[in-house]
């Protein structure tokens, strides 16, 4: 009986201890605090940073300690990955997380970075023939698996935030969406009584810019005057979001923290729904004047 209940017992230490272990390991890397470097650099990626709350301020910097010593960053095609580069990523990611119960990203191991655009090969069906094709990418988002991202591109939306575009929240609201299991747009709720609207606003919206881009589709060429790329950059909405409603809340996103006041003002029931989401007032951190070339190149 008494090898029995030992054995009994040796086998719920072998069960919980990993658990308190991972969770005695979270707390204490999230209290390390930031070298003063890295909160130089912090300050610099995110140029909203003082307008934080306080305890946000502190959430952020907890998460990015912890992003910082538990993801591995590989630098790929000669890249070599600097401070800059590491806490730049880790600040936009952990942003987002910075008002929700989270526990950081626990299923993400591996950042790649990339110098610049990068070619990846797609396979796909067309019946019973598979078909191969290269596509250049500024960065993607593996189900459960490494984030990639391109650092040209990072730079370019951090140097042109008023272009509504940033690639590091793009991927990283992709990692929040997959986490009840399912890219699909409708990314977990932290409480149950929050989401409910969230289906019918998403869906409207989503399908608003889906006319809006076949529209435009049909109309390039005979009206003239207009190019896709223009049309891309003067709106709220990057028309990638039409692509499939898991793209959308990634692009929907990208609006939020990139040109909170143009999303709040052109699309006020989304901007709602985010905010309701991320538990963050973005529009609120800017005097209303969305400023460019706020990033040091
Ligand atoms: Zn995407």
């Amino acid at each position: 009986m008494k090898t029995f209940l030992a054995v009994i017992a040796l086998a719920v230490l072998v069960w919980v201890l990993p658990i308190y272990w991972q969770k005695w390991r979270r707390s204490y890397l999230r209290a390390r605090p930031l070298s003063p470097s890295q909160y130089r650099l912090v300050q610099s990626a995110l140029p909203f940073y003082s307008a934080l709350a306080p305890e946000a301020q502190r959430e952020l910097c907890a998460n990015l300690s912890l992003f910082l010593h538990d993801k591995e960053f590989v630098g790929c095609d000669g890249l070599r990955v600097t401070d800059e580069m590491r806490v730049c990523v880790a600040a936009w990611a952990c942003l987002l997380l910075t008002g929700r119960q989270n526990r950081c990203y626990p299923a993400l191991r591996t950042v790649l970075l990339y110098p610049d655009t990068y070619i990846a090969r797609e396979t796909h069906f067309e019946g019973a023939i598979e078909m191969t094709a290269d596509s250049a990418r500024e960065g993607e988002s593996h189900y459960l698996g490494p984030v990639v991202l391109s650092w040209a591109d990072i730079e370019e939306d951090l140097f042109h935030p008023e272009q509504g575009r940033n690639v590091i929240v793009h991927e990283f609201a992709h990692k929040l969406d997959e986490e009840d299991g399912v890219y699909d747009g409708r990314p977990l709720f932290t409480d149950s009584e929050s989401g409910g609207s969230w289906a019918p606003v998403f869906r409207e919206e989503f399908e608003r810019l889906r006319d809006k881009v076949l529209t435009r589709q049909e109309g390039h060429g005979t009206k003239g005057g207009s190019t896709p790329a223009r049309e891309a950059k003067a709106s709220v909405l990057d028309p990638y979001g039409a692509q499939s409603p898991a793209e959308f809340f990634a692009v929907a996103s990208e609006s939020f923290f990139s040109i909170p006041v143009a999303l709040r003002q052109h699309h006020a029931a989304l901007y709602a729904e985010l905010r309701a989401f991320y538990h963050l007032d973005p529009a609120s951190w800017h005097d209303g004047s969305q400023q460019g070339n706020q990033y040091p190149r």
